[in-house]
């Protein structure tokens, strides 16, 4: 009873030093708002039908099934789809989130993951949450590997387990986003391995924050594959939108 009256104490203390805050646009939460404000709520940009059936981002033409990257390159991994767009407030949220370390977003981004994946992680039946993982380097100078932590938030909401050291980054690489398709591949090759002797149960979902061009899911669900792994969906965070 004590201390569960010191506890409450110590949340309350704690809320006027550190009040929350809104992850989008950084107001302080009015005490009925929970995890983002009523505003940000409203405008958040979900991902929204219709969309490309093979990656997700949306289209404008409900009549395709795939966006005009789908149709003509073809994909290691099954399927996948994402949650919200990567735009305005959201990509300056996400930034935030990885390179200023606001790890405090991270069940808000996580009830977001679940919310747009639900009804995917039913008919998709995924035994397993594979996070991208970071190369070791990478994860050191940032201290922290925010899909790692968005796995685990996932699985808890979930129930699915996460396997976490059974895909692994082998090279460190550039940040891929500023390189061509051609130099994103190259830059990529390799970089993935699955740990030898890891038994994968099937189906799987692959975890990531950001989706673009595909690259990186791609030769992530390739290592898996080279596993023997046939199964591979994904989820992540952000998308942006399909090319025409
Ligand atoms: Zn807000
Ligand atoms: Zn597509």
């Amino acid at each position: 009873m004590r201390n569960t009256a010191v506890k409450l104490l110590t949340e309350k203390f704690l809320d006027l030093l550190f009040p929350s805050r809104c992850p989008v646009c950084g107001r302080i939460l009015a005490p009925d708002e929970h995890m983002i404000c009523r505003k940000c709520r409203k405008d958040l940009p979900w991902v929204r039908e219709p969309v490309c059936q093979r990656c997700g981002k949306p289209i404008s033409d409900p009549e395709r099934a795939y966006c005009a990257d789908c149709a003509r390159v073809d994909h290691m991994y099954t399927e996948g789809r994402s949650a919200l767009l990567y735009e305005k407030g959201v990509r300056l949220s996400v930034s935030r989130m990885k390179f200023y370390n606001h790890r405090e977003y991270i069940p808000f981004y996580a009830a977001c993951l679940l919310r747009a994946g639900r009804p995917y992680l039913a008919s998709w039946r995924v035994r397993c949450i594979i996070p991208i993982p970071m190369h070791p380097r990478k994860r050191a100078e940032r201290g922290f590997d925010q899909t790692v932590l968005l796995a685990r938030q996932l699985s808890g909401l979930s129930g699915i387990p996460v396997l976490e050291d059974c895909l692994i980054r082998v090279r460190y690489t550039k940040a891929s986003r500023k390189l061509g398709r051609e130099h994103r591949l190259k830059n990529l090759r390799g970089a993935f391995q699955v740990r030898k002797g890891r038994k994968i149960p099937q189906p799987v979902l692959l975890l990531d924050d950001i989706y673009t061009t595909g690259t990186t899911m791609d030769y992530a669900a390739g290592a898996l594959r080279a596993a023997g792994v046939k199964e591979i969906f994904f989820l992540t965070l952000c998308t942006g939108r399909g090319a025409e």
